[in-house]
């Protein structure tokens, strides 16, 4: 099995606010947030990067998707929106390689790519 940080959040090793958990995923506040809300979104099962998720393990990351979403109406701000955000090795800025959604919201974000 792959030992990151996020393995020993789910395993309770290592503290975290986790807001979110079910059979298949759990999530929790980012350490260092890059908007008013950042939440991340990770499978309970191993892929270390997006590259490595098989055609038929698609629902693995639909699962993170549809839970952000769902996040997403519970906090009350599906509706103004939100941006969510997989990256993917050094290109991508991943830093933690056991895949991961970002949920990105509580303030206008912008266009994806321009300055704010
Ligand atoms: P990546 O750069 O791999 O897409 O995202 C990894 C994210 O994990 C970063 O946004 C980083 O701030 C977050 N992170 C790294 N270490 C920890 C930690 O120990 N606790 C929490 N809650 N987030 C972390």
């Amino acid at each position: 099995m792959t030992d990151t940080i996020f393995h020993k959040i789910l395993n309770r090793e290592i503290p975290a606010d986790i807001v979110y958990e079910d059979a298949y995923t759990y999530a929790f506040r980012d350490i260092a947030p890059q908007a008013p809300v950042h939440v991340l979104f990770v499978p309970k099962q191993d892929f270390a990067t997006i590259n490595d998720v098989p055609e038929e393990s698609a629902v693995v990351i639909g699962r993170l998707a549809t839970a952000a979403a769902r996040y997403a109406r519970q906090q009350g701000f599906a509706e103004r929106g939100y941006r969510v955000v997989m990256n993917c090795n050094g290109d991508g800025g991943q830093t933690v390689f056991q895949i991961h959604l970002h949920l990105l919201a509580g303030a206008p974000l912008g266009h994806f790519g321009t300055p704010r």
